[in-house]
């Protein structure tokens, strides 16, 4: 008798399906997958379809492509140096050979039948008359699918193994299990498949038709939920400010400024005036390209607030940028007789008690530091205003953190990164935005250049006579991400080119050094010489990105600009021109690639911020506009916002009516869509509804 198998669900974890050890399931944990729904939810990034195959001799030389050849005879194995063995397959067909070549890998070369024709999929490789292929993906010739899901693979977890495991729990999960966050009558509006077909399409679809189809649905899916949890979010602002303010008056602090506040400030000033004396916490968005001036109306607001008794906090994402910040603010706000209090992880022991203390007691009103302003042990008296600079480095759980440290504080958030207007619905749904979009007098546009690196003994010349003019230079070399990265390769990179490139060319001069991995006290003291003009030339990594503000400095120069996208470019070339003498950036790149060349070269003729994101959004993946790193949002997996923006519009429409009818989605039929949404932020380390 057969025994009664459980039922399996989508909540189980992956072990309950055949050959998923414990071993397998920490490899496949590494690829984000626990459950079976992570597995079912991992979609195929590509297809590889067998439909179309070519014979031996017409195949295309190193072009992926699809042949069909019978297998004659498995070689015998051969080992190589480095303990490798190399399995080769002999095949062919009546046009001409194909030698088959494998690594490390018998168990491929094994399933190879003597005098069965297959389809092998790869790259045709070998010199004249002989053809080879390495590692070919195949399947029999007489297979009943033609198409092939390819997912990203993990060490040890390749792509036909998910495949394998796929098919498994699509079979093993009984109808119920497909509790699907779309509603039928939606599905039905937008012609949408219910998700268990769309699942089997997605990972087996039998044409690309059927797959484009599916992936339709995935994305709106996408989409919606991405929507839902933003204007979930936003309910925040439905509930009562826990900061109410009736005395605001911007007057005072802009009469202690030594010079006025441009107009795009005073208004932006104005729009949160309003906000403060609202009913509702203000959730605000201030954007402004580099150099607007950010900073200042950030002040305005904390006057404003410390006329009401409150304190407030800004977070900002580095520990040099928190320090300038408690500088500036400080001579800002000093005037008014308001303590600055600085928050970094790098003060400790007696110091760090003594500014707990002062944050308690309400003596500091003002408190700036990086993510240690979040630390359990922060707690303040009454925090009414919380502000946080260059928000794309947080996520929304770090923004929703620091508002959680008091009961609905008035919430402001700063980037630099523009979004054009298509999007900013919805990436910043839930928030109001202020824009500044006039510079400070004075300042003059940075003029741009591209070289290739043959330039770069003309280049130094011309860095040599701005130093001899009294100007400081900055050089961007392409490194690890502060904080982050361990690649001690790319860590010389940096090092070296201080070395070998910029203290040759300038002999004599006075050449600095920063990046991520140095000590906060070193890094301080880089930037307190470089402010102080003790250095002529500051080698860098991308840790100069964010806001740093040395006005003497007058040329950026770039290193392998290629890699960056114009909105980071743009933001570095932000650096300089902030004095009254004439700027220039740089762009040093020896890639021609047209589509490079043609980037560059846009760069070169615009100073718009707003025109350098809408490029990269045109011209770049979306994958890379909605990174992480770019906005603090769910990465978007299958959706493509910049061919989707019909899409993001209708899902947009459709959340809203839902919510109006389920404001809090506690319907239990909306229980799956609610998990769901979830399981997007959730994935983004961000939890969107609470
Ligand atoms: P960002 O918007 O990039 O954060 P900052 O707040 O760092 O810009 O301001 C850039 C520079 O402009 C600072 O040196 C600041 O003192 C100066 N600044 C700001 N507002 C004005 C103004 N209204 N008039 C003149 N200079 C200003
Ligand atoms: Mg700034």
């Amino acid at each position: 008798m057969e025994e009664e198998q459980p039922m399996l669900k989508r909540t189980d974890k992956v072990q309950y399906l055949k050959g998923v050890g414990e071993k397998r399931a920490a490899q496949l944990s590494k690829l984000g997958i626990v459950t079976v729904e992570d597995l079912l939810r991992s979609y195929p990034r590509d297809y590889i379809d067998y439909s179309n195959p070519c014979g031996v001799l017409e195949a295309p030389y190193e072009t992926p492509c699809v042949v069909r050849a019978t297998v004659f005879s498995r070689q015998a194995p051969v080992r190589v140096r480095g303990g490798r063995t190399i399995y080769r397959v002999n095949a062919g067909d009546d046009s001409a050979g194909l030698t088959l070549t494998f690594f490390n890998s018998p168990y491929a070369a094994q399933k190879l039948e003597p005098d069965r024709e297959y389809l092998f999929y790869g790259r045709i490789g070998g010199g004249f008359g002989r053809r080879e292929m390495t590692a070919p993906t195949f399947i029999p010739a007489d297979a009943s699918h033609p198409l092939t899901a390819v997912y990203h693979q993990t060490q040890g977890i390749n792509s036909a193994y998910l495949s394998r495991l796929v098919k498994e729990a699509l079979e093993a999960l009984p109808a119920e299990a497909f509790d699907d966050p779309l509603e039928e009558p939606l599905r039905r509006r937008w012609r949408l498949p219910a998700l268990a077909d769309a699942l089997r399409g997605i990972h087996q679809p039998s044409s690309l038709e059927e797959a484009k189809r599916t992936r339709r649905r995935f994305a709106f899916e996408e989409l919606y939920c991405l929507e839902l949890g933003m204007k979930l979010l936003r309910s925040r602002s439905s509930r009562s400010t826990g900061a109410p303010m009736t005395h605001c008056d911007p007057a005072p602090f802009y009469a202690s400024l030594p010079f006025p506040p441009t107009g795009a400030q005073r208004r932006a000033v104005e729009e949160m005036r309003r906000d403060f004396c609202g009913a509702s916490p203000m959730n605000r968005l201030l954007q402004g390209d580099v150099g607007s001036g950010k900073t200042l109306v950030a002040a305005a607001g904390m006057a404003m607030a410390a006329q009401n008794g409150y304190q407030s906090v800004l977070m900002a994402p580095t520990e040099i940028l928190a320090r300038q910040h408690a500088q500036t603010l400080d001579r800002l706000l000093g005037p008014l007789g308001l303590q600055v209090a600085l928050l970094t992880g790098s003060v400790k022991g007696k110091a760090r008690r003594t500014l707990l203390e002062m944050v308690a007691n309400g003596e500091a009103q003002v408190v700036v530091g990086t993510h240690a302003v979040l630390g359990d042990a922060v707690n303040f008296a009454h925090l009414g205003f919380a502000v946080v600079d260059e928000q794309h480095r947080f996520g929304v759980r770090q923004r929703g953190l620091l508002a959680g440290k008091a009961e609905n504080p008035h919430l402001l958030v700063m980037s630099a990164t523009p979004i054009p207007r298509t999007l900013s619905l919805l990436l910043f749904g839930e928030l109001d935005v202020s824009i500044l979009d006039e510079l400070p007098p004075g300042r003059t546009p940075v003029r741009t250049i591209a070289v290739g690196s043959a330039l770069r003994g003309r280049m130094y010349g011309f860095l040599e006579k701005q130093i001899a003019a009294g100007h400081q230079v900055f050089v961007v070399c392409p490194l690890i991400e502060q904080e982050e990265g361990n690649d001690s390769s790319e860590l010389q990179a940096v090092t070296a080119y201080r070395e070998t490139i910029a203290a040759k060319l300038l002999p004599g001069r006075r050449i600095g050094l920063l990046h991520g991995r140095m000590k906060p006290e070193q890094k301080e003291e880089v930037m307190r010489a470089l402010a102080a003009g003790e250095i002529d030339l500051l080698c860098s990594t991308t840790v100069v990105e964010v806001g740093v503000d040395v006005p003497n400095a007058s040329v950026m120069v770039i290193e392998n600009a290629e890699r960056y996208g114009l909105s980071a470019l743009h933001q570095l070339r932000g650096r300089v021109g902030r004095g009254a003498a004439e700027s220039f950036c740089i762009l040093v790149s020896d890639n021609d690639s047209e589509s490079v060349r043609e980037r560059l070269t846009f760069l070169c003729h615009t100073s718009d911020g707003f025109a350098v994101a809408q490029y990269d959004l045109d011209h770049r993946g979306p994958g890379d506009f909605f990174g992480k790193r770019q906005h603090g949002l769910p990465t978007l997996r299958v959706a493509d916002a910049a061919t989707d923006a019909r899409m993001i519009e209708t899902a947009a429409a459709e959340a809203a009516d839902l919510l109006h009818r389920d404001p809090e989605l506690a319907a239990p039929e909306h229980a799956a869509l609610r998990l769901a949404v979830e399981r997007l932020f959730d994935a983004a380390g961000g939890t969107a509804v609470n």
